[in-house]
């Protein structure tokens, strides 16, 4: 048995995976123990699904159980319903973000490429959150994994999800973001992520004002979630249209048993400004890396959500704005009072929501 065929790592079942299993359990035991608890709760999730580079992981039994009613299993393959429709949110997801809005995946980044070849989904009990992905590159060394263990980056997804929830796909955008940039200050992360929502739901999400003072601002850099706002009035000001033009083969595609396509409709206002803002991104957190000499492609998680962040953030976002003030009124007058990032921060009790680090 050779694990050296670089295709297992793009095909994720293997037909030695069930010997393999075997062997880990009869010797294993000691090692396991041993592992921390972000890890072992993790590699015991029992069952899986890949489709692609997502490789679904669940349980039927104890406290991290699929729930029985989401246990369905119309097509009789094995998969319950649930976790097909998880994975192929994730998949179509997947396609609007680099078919769509252009945007690099994340496995083609310096940070993952050439070491990350899969997203592993955790479907288990998170108590009352939906989902959280986590940037951080790490290794499970599940059963079903060659003796070398995998590298991966993870999304975990709450087992008990209402159908058509997209906190897959929202997490999925996470992942993205985390291949251009190391931000992860909530207004920015939470903000656009909640922004990418719209690439698959019916219409756009509620638009607010852009800043107009000082003060505006650092109301802005204190908010997560509904930062989106903002980034709504920033998205209209730049794309009044605001529709993306996707293959028709991409929005037939369906949840099966569901009459509804998984991409309810074309409107996504800002697909430009955001491809451009976390190209930005990108270049901007290199600056900032060579400055503070920190690890270009790994810096720790409190300086990821660091308030110092949001002047970067503000600088990156001024460059992408004045490259959109031409045929913008509310940008080129946001630009002219807001032109220069703040000095000195004064920001303080920033909400971050961030996932723990993995
Ligand atoms: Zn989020």
């Amino acid at each position: 048995m050779t694990l050296t065929t670089p295709g297992w790592l793009l095909h994720g079942f293997r037909p030695w995976a069930g010997v393999l299993l075997a062997v880990v359990s009869a010797y294993g035991a000691d090692r396991v123990q041993g592992w921390p608890q972000w890890q072992r709760s993790r590699a015991a999730l029992d069952h899986r699904h890949v489709r692609d580079e997502f490789r679904i992981h669940y349980t039927l039994t104890g406290t991290h159980a699929l729930p029985a009613a989401d246990r369905l299993d119309a097509d009789q393959d094995g998969v319950p319903d649930r976790i097909q429709h998880i994975a192929l949110q994730l998949v179509t997801a997947r396609r609007c973000y680099v078919e769509t809005l252009g945007l690099r995946h994340p496995f083609e980044s310096p940070r993952y490429k050439g070491r990350v070849k899969f997203i592993d989904v955790n479907v288990w009990s998170l108590g009352n959150k939906h989902g959280s992905a986590g940037d951080a590159i790490v290794n499970y060394h599940r059963p079903s994994d060659p003796p070398e263990g995998v590298e991966v980056v993870t999304i975990d997804l709450d087992a008990k999800l209402p159908p058509r929830n997209l906190s897959p796909s929202h997490e999925l955008f996470h992942v993205f973001q985390n291949g251009y940039s190391q931000f992860k200050n909530a207004w920015y992360s939470e903000g656009t992520a909640r922004w990418s929502e719209d690439v698959l739901r019916a219409g756009a999400g509620a638009a607010g004002s852009l800043p107009a003072s000082a003060n505006d601002l650092e109301g802005l850099f204190k908010l997560s979630y509904s930062a989106s706002h903002f980034w709504q009035a920033l998205a209209r000001a730049t794309d009044p249209v605001g529709r993306v033009r996707m293959a028709q083969e991409l929005r037939d595609i369906q949840y099966p048993g569901s009459s509804k396509p998984v991409i309810e409709d074309d409107v996504f206002y800002g697909a430009k400004l955001l491809k451009t803002l976390l190209e930005e991104l990108d270049r901007e957190d290199n600056v900032v890396s060579q400055a503070s000499n920190l690890d270009p492609l790994n810096w720790s998680e409190t300086r990821q959500n660091a308030p110092e962040n949001n002047r970067h953030l503000w600088q990156a976002l001024l460059n992408v704005s004045r490259r959109f003030a031409a045929d913008s009124p509310q940008l080129r007058r946001m630009v002219e009072t807001l032109g220069h990032a703040p000095e000195t921060p004064d920001v303080t009790g920033v909400k971050t929501n961030a996932p723990p680090a993995l």
